[in-house]
């Protein structure tokens, strides 16, 4: 099965709840996150498996006010998205920043996110790192994900 957005993905995953970062992946995304401060970062992980994440996609944020919002550029992420699915991944989740706030969900966040459909990571600079994520479950509320980084303990 192929990786790109808006194609339909095994339903028995949204029931999962968690996301799992390899940690050179999640260490990857908060130093994207710390060099784009004060703009907000935005980018593409990626993985064999539709919770895990361990591959990085940094896409340019477009957005007009980047320190409040983003855009991804749409030929990167088209890009991202070619290059994920000829490596036979999944789109695992989008992640953004918030360089002056925490992990939480905003308005704008919560509006973007009822228009992509997978996993939303949000890395929330202010105070300290903070890694949260979100998706929607089957009747479009909006739901925290687990967030796991590293390897899976056995
Ligand atoms: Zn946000």
């Amino acid at each position: 099965m192929t990786a790109i957005f808006g194609q339909s993905r095994p339903t028995w995953c949204t029931s999962l709840r968690r996301l799992r970062i390899e940690a050179a992946t999640a260490l990857e995304v908060v130093r994207e996150a710390r060099a784009a401060a004060p703009l907000e970062t935005v980018g593409l992980l990626s993985g064999q498996e539709l919770r895990i994440a361990t591959r990085c996609h940094p896409l340019p944020n477009v957005a007009t006010d980047a320190t409040c919002r983003f855009l991804a550029d749409p030929h990167a992420q088209f890009v991202a998205e070619q290059e994920i699915a000829a490596a036979g991944e999944y789109i695992v989740a989008i992640y953004h920043s918030h360089p002056n706030g925490d992990a939480g969900f905003s308005e704008i966040d919560k509006h973007f996110s009822s228009r992509w459909d997978c996993v939303h990571l949000v890395v929330g600079l202010s105070g300290g790192v903070q890694v949260r994520a979100y998706e929607r479950d089957p009747l479009d509320d909006l739901v925290e994900v687990t967030v796991e980084i590293g390897a899976e303990s056995r």
